[in-house]
């Protein structure tokens, strides 16, 4: 029986990498610096998984900003706009693919960003075009072998599989079908295992997730083939899949002709049973036992039961992993010393994560053995903790949830009615105006926050500073002509952060990163138990903006799916309760906004689309308790009160008629990006209620031009009844600088004016 895990965060447990590629980037340090710090990250890896009692070491699942960049790299897709590539792609040119820009280039548009499955990890999205060639083109995997190698380390070595590297990637120019890419593909594949090979590697993982999504027959077909084409005796290819069932490929994976099939434990644990049956004689089963998408240490005794039979049935075949990578968690939990009493004991992040595997196994094979014995009684012991400890238990939120009825998740009256009442109480012009809430976190702001929690400044004095910024804020809005005000997030350091660390329930880390894309990490919060408000988290600020203005001041939340999925949720705790729990707490905000005389109210949702899971047939009980939790915390207000809600990132279009469901009184979405392409799920589906589609793109430092936003505008009111039609930037402008943020709002504010004049110039006419 062997142990292994399918990749180790690479960020390293104090950012490492982080700092080194910033410092790189800026120009402060040479690339060799980068280089070592990449080696040396690499290593340390290494070594804890060999030094855990791991019968391999994991080599290939480092990357210097993103693994699906190095795939491009490795295969040779580099689009032409970053340059002419003769021999190897180096690191400055994936760079310049990842961030657009590079030492020694000129700027040039970045590749396109989007989220890894149903995680908060960002990859770096191929382009390939109709004609493109494959050719092996970076080195990176083979040294990196080597580099393994030469420590006397048990190498498996990693790849993301040739068909999900297609299927995430897209068309350049016109579209066409991907697949006719794969025959291109797959001798690059070839040649890379070969030279593996040559490096006397024997097992190979090869990742495709994309055996968790529901695929269409020719993509199915495709696996066979590719992994027929590759089969050779020299080396044993694991697939891989995690993060979801495999439902209707279940089959098609346990019939691959590979070595062995990884499956994800955790997610498809109903299918464990299935896949033993299936799996031809010759097969290896990795079994994803332990939980790469959680941070809460296992109860090894639970999963003790569900491993003895297939133990017994597949006894050698069977290897022990985690569900999947263990990107998606902090690297170790030892540091966290400032965790309330005894929570360090009840967690288990990648280090922890490591020993759990090497426990389970000699649980397996010396079960007698004292050591053991006393690691499955300390795992037992923290679970029966963790479940009893009254602290974190609030038996009034469970039972408010408990009583939450039909009526609670439904606003007083119909969207039509609303209408009519909200357009009475708040007086606003035709296509009004607005921004998604955060302004600009200044150098000054951050450093008020950051001397605040040091203690270095009092909280009077922190208060007055950040007062200061909201009247700076709403100035410059009146100034610029806005409609609806936002108080400008100064507060905020993170949007859930905000929240939690005022709501009862949660915990924080200080060294709990998890690597969002490239140099970027976040740090989510831990939901340890029930969760409740104590008292108003935003209503002073917001008051306090409302002060300066005649202007209605919009009040700015999390919506609770966001907070859930954001954060570290409890694995025995259902996620929909959780959610109804922090419905409930944003609820009782909105309504204490209303009773301070806010009138609008967003509950943001950006991570709306993301909960999704991966599998149709999950995912309408999904939609039901994430549409309800958003609907409870929208529906204690009066009809006068207006709901604004706001996704980033989201793809609508199969899911138009869940958002519609949510019922807020106007969303705002991101579309400026795709010039609006999102409409045409609105085009499609008559959504009902008002829309700010994003005419600014906020995330490039360019200001647009007046005619460019216009124009956009003129797209969305074609399609858009126009009393329904708000005007607003893609997201918050937190991450702008003051200078381009007023240029740019300056502009839009100037284009709702031209369409607002076009659009009287008929009336005019006709009288
Ligand atoms: N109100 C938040 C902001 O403006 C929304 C951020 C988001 O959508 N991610 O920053
Ligand atoms: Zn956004």
């Amino acid at each position: 029986m062997k142990t292994h895990i399918l990749g180790f965060p690479r960020i390293g447990q104090d950012r490492e990498l982080k700092k080194a590629l910033e410092s790189y980037w800026r120009g402060d340090s040479h690339i060799g610096e980068l280089e070592l710090c990449g080696r040396r990250l690499r290593q340390h890896h290494w070594f804890q998984q060999a030094d855990a009692g791991l019968d391999f070491v994991t080599v290939g699942d480092f990357a210097y900003y993103d693994q699906m960049l190095n795939t491009s790299a490795l295969v040779g897709a580099a689009p032409k706009r970053f340059g002419e590539q003769q021999g190897d792609i180096s690191l400055d040119t994936q760079f310049l693919m990842a961030r657009g820009r590079a030492p020694g280039h000129a700027d040039v548009p970045a590749q396109e960003m989007t989220k890894w499955f149903d995680t908060n990890y960002h990859y770096l999205v191929p382009e390939l075009s109709a004609d493109q060639e494959f050719s092996l083109s970076s080195q990176q995997l083979f040294n990196e072998v080597a580099e393994a190698q030469a420590l006397s380390l048990p190498v498996k070595a990693v790849l993301i599989g040739p068909v999900t590297y297609l299927w995430l990637s897209k068309c350049a120019g016109e579209s066409f079908d991907k697949l006719s890419l794969l025959e291109r593909l797959l001798p690059v594949y070839a040649q890379i295992l070969q030279k593996l090979a040559d490096l006397g590697v024997t097992w190979v993982q090869i990742d495709e997730p994309v055996l968790s999504l529901d695929l269409p027959q020719a993509w199915q077909g495709a696996l066979e083939l590719a992994y027929h084409r590759l089969q050779r005796r020299d080396i044993n290819l694991l697939v891989a899949t995690y993060f979801s069932p495999l439902a209707e490929n279940l089959w098609l994976a346990s019939h691959l002709p590979v070595a062995g099939l990884h499956i994800d434990g955790v997610r498809a644990a109903h299918e464990v049973q299935a896949v033993v049956d299936q799996l031809p004689e010759y097969k290896v089963l990795s079994l994803g036992i332990i939980n790469g998408r959680n941070i809460w240490r296992s109860d090894l005794n639970a999963l003790l039961e569900t491993i003895q039979p297939v133990h017994q049935r597949l006894k050698d075949r069977l290897w022990l992993s985690c569900s999947c990578s263990l990107l998606h968690v902090p690297v170790d939990v030892k540091r966290e010393d400032a965790l309330p009493e005894g929570l360090q004991h009840w967690l288990a992040f990648a280090t922890q994560k490591l020993d759990e595997l090497t426990i389970l196994k000699q649980a397996l094979l010396t079960p007698n053995d004292a050591r053991v014995q006393t690691a499955l009684k300390a795992a037992a012991y923290s679970a029966q903790q963790r479940k009893a400890d009254s602290r974190w238990r609030n038996d009034t939120v469970r039972s408010e949830v408990e009583q939450l009825s039909h009526a609670d998740a439904q606003r007083k009256s119909d969207f039509t009615q609303r209408e009519v009442a909200q357009a009475q109480a708040l007086d606003l012009p035709l296509l009004p105006t607005t921004t998604i809430g955060s302004f600009p976190q200044t150098a000054a702001i951050r450093r008020a926050r950051a001397d605040f929690k040091a203690g270095n400044l009092s909280a009077e004095a922190y208060n007055k500073a950040m007062e200061a910024e909201i009247a700076t804020a709403i100035s410059e809005q009146e100034a610029l002509g806005i409609d609806v005000l936002v108080h400008g997030e100064a507060e905020r350091n993170d949007m859930v952060e905000y929240f939690g660390e005022q709501l009862e329930g949660f915990v924080f880390t200080r060294f709990g990163w998890v690597q969002s894309y490239g140099s970027r990490c976040v740090k989510p919060p831990i939901i340890v138990g029930d969760v409740s408000r104590p008292q108003p988290m935003t209503v002073a600020w917001t008051r306090y903006a409302q002060s300066l203005t005649n202007k209605p001041v919009k009040g700015m939340l999390t919506g609770p799916v966001t907070l859930l999925c954001w954060s570290f949720v409890r694995d025995d705790i259902p996620r929909s309760e959780v959610a109804l729990q922090l419905a409930l707490a944003v609820r009782k905000e909105v309504v204490d906004l209303e009773q301070a005389g806010i009138g609008i109210i967003q509950i943001d949702e950006p991570a709306f689309r993301e909960g999704l899971p991966l599998r149709k047939s999950e995912q309408n009980a999904y939609w039901a308790w994430a549409v309800r939790a958003f609907r409870i915390s929208a529906s204690g207000v009066v009809d006068q009160t207006q709901i604004h809600t706001h996704m980033c990132y989201s793809e609508f279009n199969d899911c138009i008629n869940h958002i519609a469901a949510m019922d807020a009184d106007v969303i705002t979405i991101e579309t400026a990006r795709s010039g609006m392409a999102l409409l045409q799920a609105f085009e499609d589906f008559d959504y009902p209620n008002g829309i700010g589609p994003g005419v600014y793109d906020i995330h490039s430092p360019r200001v647009p031009e007046t005619q460019a936003m216009a124009h956009l505008l003129t797209l969305a009111a074609r399609r858009i009844p126009l009393q329904r039609l708000w005007v607003n930037p893609d997201c918050g402008l937190k991450t702008r600088q003051w200078p381009e943020v007023r240029a740019a709002l300056t502009h839009m504010v100037e284009a709702t004016q031209q369409l607002r004049q076009q659009l009287q110039q008929p009336l005019q006419a006709s009288r």
